[in-house]
């Protein structure tokens, strides 16, 4: 059986909460407050360090260096065989039920308490991410949202979104690699420029073409993929953009209340379509370098990474449903932002619909029945 761990109240020992208005954790019982960053975490070992860091530089480097955070180059030393498929098993330490996880599962609630679960194997040691960006918005503030989303479609009838047919508000952090990358090489590209003038009874227009070379190097930074198989990477990037500013040291007292997965794609095999869109970047600024010729295309372009790395943060995200005319539409909203996407086809969305979703059904069934004769 693995391991969980939950985020307990200090005063009352009940479950803590991530509570996003005041970006604390509380206690719902008996209404106590606490900082994410004073939170313990596994082990005892307060999580916090970058916080502290500008007061006392040689203390806190001591104690990041305690913290151990994800290091692809180091993890991928000593990556053998994974077990990221099938299903974990858990013992709730609150009701004692066992609970059916996916094996990429971070966080979730226990489906028989309700309690606030944080997996522990999957967010700490090699696995803690190296940042987070914590919810901003409330899923209250959603309706709002779709709102703005359905303002230019005039299609749809009147009143077809109020809160009351919103359903299924999920928070979820999902796991992403922001690559920092540099770009170095050369490029050509073709323009023409041309000029026409009469003579005689002739109207001449003469035409030069010319080879344009470049010789660019660019860094980018923080550039976003997300690093979970089950979410499509179309919706992912279409929740974009991010404000990286609010990136903060990674604490699972974040997670607590949330359902969440570590990360269970390669960040290597990312790097092609990290490059594509660099490259793509470039293109546009080395385009713009050309005004003074027209029909500017590329015709060699040697420019190549020499230079990566990747961090891993988790990212929040809601997901939920709206109920219209008998019909359930599907709804992603960026939880720091508050950008909607929606209308998602329920076919293309059925794995991440989801998403670290605990194992009930026979389960459940089985831990009622033993409760009712056991209790
Ligand atoms: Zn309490
Ligand atoms: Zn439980």
């Amino acid at each position: 059986m693995s391991e969980m761990f939950l985020h307990k109240c200090p005063n009352c020992n009940a479950t803590l909460e991530f509570n996003i208005e005041s970006g604390m954790v509380v206690c719902a019982y008996c209404g106590s407050r606490y900082n994410v960053k004073d939170l313990l975490t596994e082990a005892g070992q307060a999580a916090s360090s970058a916080a502290d860091a500008a007061g006392a530089p040689a203390e806190s480097a001591k104690k990041t260096d305690k913290i151990k955070e994800f290091d692809w180059g180091k993890y991928k030393e000593r990556l053998t065989r994974e077990e990221l498929a099938g299903n974990r098993s858990y013992l709730c330490e609150t009701c004692g039920a066992e609970v059916i996880l996916g094996a990429t599962v971070a966080s979730a609630k226990c489906p028989y308490c309700d309690n606030n679960l944080i997996l522990l194997d999957n967010v700490t040691a090699s696995l803690r991410p190296n940042a987070i960006i914590p919810f901003k918005i409330l899923p209250d503030q959603l309706s709002d949202s779709v709102k703005k989303f359905y303002k230019n479609r005039k299609l749809l009838p009147f009143h077809f979104f109020d809160q009351n047919k919103m359903s299924a508000v999920r928070g979820l952090y999902v796991p992403f690699w922001l690559y920092n990358c540099h770009l170095k090489g050369q490029m050509t590209l073709k323009g023409s420029t041309s000029r026409s003038y009469t003579s005689g009874d002739y109207r001449i227009t003469e035409t030069s073409n010319y080879d344009l070379l470049r010789d660019a190097q660019m860094g980018f930074e923080r550039i976003p993929v997300d690093a979970s198989l089950k979410m499509p990477d179309e919706l992912m990037d279409s929740l974009e953009p991010f404000d990286y500013s609010d990136l903060t040291e990674f604490n699972s007292g974040y997670l607590t209340g949330f359902i969440s997965e570590r990360f269970d794609s390669d960040p290597d095999e990312n790097l092609p379509r990290v490059t594509e869109r660099v490259n793509n970047s470039l293109l546009e600024i080395m385009k713009g370098t050309c005004t003074q010729y027209s029909n500017v295309s590329v015709s060699e372009n040697h420019m190549n990474v020499d230079e990566s790395s990747v961090k891993y943060v988790m990212l929040p995200i809601y997901l939920f449903d709206c109920m219209y005319a008998g019909k359930t539409y599907h709804y992603a909203a960026n939880g720091q932002t508050g950008k909607v996407i929606g209308e998602l086809p329920v076919s293309k969305g059925k794995k991440w619909l989801y998403f670290g979703i605990p194992f009930l059904i026979l389960f459940a069934i089985a831990a009622f029945i033993l409760r009712w004769f056991m209790g």
